[in-house]
């Protein structure tokens, strides 16, 4: 059987494209077995047409235009689910391509919840902003009266008595304080995420009070690496990306995840105030 030259090949060829302005794009990620996937799609949001798509990331596919034929087919389609559902089942039952660990259901999704991010430009968000706003286990529209806000430890000031325990006495001196305060003045709870562990055994603890949502706060590798932990845990919810160099950028990934990141992110509460308005409204 001929060798599929790709699979042998170190080379992601996916990851290496230019990518499109971000300033007027929506942008997706999604994980599947196979591989990180990005879409990135700039919208005709008048006539509701894909004017141009990105698909990237660290997957294989074989044969290697597959992709780009994709993309061609999707390219000035209408961007309601119905019409891209079919155009993605349509090329896999067409093409056949081979791309391991990543199905057609995968692509179905990840541009689904990039068009899902129409939704809240009429809400005072505008494409950059949705850059930094992820989804957990429903789509935005579906976010409804959240009770409580989870804020992570690596946005605390790093001398804070608080940096290594829960709790935040709202001192001033870092954004979680503000971000507390505002938690208040929607009348949610706020619990601080110590650790990766912490923010499991909370979010089963907070679905399990019966709770409707949550809002939190984190980074986009984050996210991308721990969603398939978000939906199997199944509490619906809205992340908001932290500003500043994350524990991803610096390569302390491992101390982090064990809650010793000792870099201090930011909260951004502009985003964090428009997303509670957004889901209280
Ligand atoms: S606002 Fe809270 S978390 Fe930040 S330094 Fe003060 S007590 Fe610590
Ligand atoms: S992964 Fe690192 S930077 Fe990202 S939210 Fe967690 S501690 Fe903060």
């Amino acid at each position: 059987k001929e060798k599929l030259p790709h699979f042998s090949s170190h080379d992601h060829i996916f990851k290496v494209r230019d990518a499109l302005p971000r300033r007027k794009t929506l942008t997706s990620i999604l994980k599947a077995p196979g591989g990180l996937i990005r879409i990135s799609m700039a919208i005709d949001t008048k006539t509701q047409v894909i004017n141009q798509i990105l698909i990237t990331g660290d997957f294989f596919a074989y044969p290697k235009r597959a992709i780009f034929d994709l993309e061609s087919l999707l390219k000035n389609s209408k961007t309601t689910s119905s019409n891209t559902k079919q155009i993605i089942r349509n090329f896999f039952a067409g093409q056949k391509p081979s791309i391991p660990g990543v199905k057609e259901d995968h692509f179905i999704q990840a541009v689904e919840e990039g068009l899902q991010k129409m939704d809240l430009l009429p809400h005072g968000f505008d494409e950059e902003d949705t850059h930094h706003l992820f989804p957990v286990s429903k789509p935005f529209a579906e976010v409804k009266k959240p009770e409580v806000l989870l804020l992570p430890y690596c946005a605390k000031e790093i001398d804070c008595d608080f940096r290594y325990q829960k709790g935040c006495e709202e001192c001033g001196r870092c954004s979680i304080g503000d971000a507390v305060q505002m938690a208040r003045s929607f009348n949610m709870d706020y619990l601080t995420i110590q650790n990766y562990e912490d923010l499991e055994s909370t979010l089963y603890q907070v679905k399990g009070s019966g709770a409707r949502a949550f809002i939190g706060s984190c980074c986009e590798p984050f996210y991308g690496k721990h969603r398939p932990d978000f939906e199997r845990i199944g509490l619906p919810g809205i992340l908001v990306d932290v500003e500043r160099s994350t524990c991803y950028d610096l390569n302390q990934e491992k101390e982090a995840h064990f809650g010793r990141f000792e870099n201090q992110t930011h909260l951004n509460l502009m985003l964090l105030k428009r997303v509670l308005e957004y889901v209280h409204g």
